[in-house]
């Protein structure tokens, strides 16, 4: 049985998933409408590898006997000024969202609860590829400076995205 503040918690982090997701989708469609269908395609992963978190957080309480309500979920941006806006935007958000998987750790073990700071940790794992992967993407498209071509490129590579 999982704790009453564990699974607020967790909650509070499902719901932030889900925003996550929905900033990325967002960006899939600035990304399209500027025709960009590689980023697009990339971003649309993101979004949909955020929902799974959501997902696996809340089964994760289910299975522990708690309880999950989905709740009202804020407004994302929808414009930015360039992909490099985009990226370093995303570069943040990952950062942000490694404080509060670290912090929900942080009640995991004042709960005492072993199981689910096991599973947590997963999630903190998980954390360093984010980072490291919009960091990467961020210091290309700056190596590409003024070279649309080598934004293209980029682009096309991350069409590739499964
Ligand atoms: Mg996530």
């Amino acid at each position: 049985m999982i704790s009453e503040k564990l699974q607020k918690a967790i909650n509070d982090q499902v719901k932030a998933e889900m925003w996550s997701a929905n900033l990325y989708l967002a960006m899939s469609f600035y990304f399209k409408r500027n025709s960009y269908d590689g980023f697009a395609n990339w971003m649309k992963k993101q979004s949909d590898e955020e929902m799974d978190h959501a997902m696996q957080l809340a089964d994760y309480v289910m299975k522990r006997g708690g309880v999950i309500t989905v709740d009202a979920i804020d407004a994302v941006d929808n414009e930015w000024k360039s992909p490099l806006d985009v990226f370093e935007r995303v570069y943040a958000h990952e950062c942000h969202v490694s404080q509060l998987i670290d912090a929900l750790v942080d009640v995991a073990s004042s709960e005492r609860d072993k199981a689910s700071q096991d599973f947590l940790w997963g999630f903190v794992r998980e954390q360093v590829e984010e980072e490291a992967t919009a960091q990467g993407i961020v210091d290309k498209i700056k190596n590409a400076g003024e070279a649309q071509a080598a934004i293209f490129m980029l682009d096309a590579q991350l069409g590739a995205r499964k």
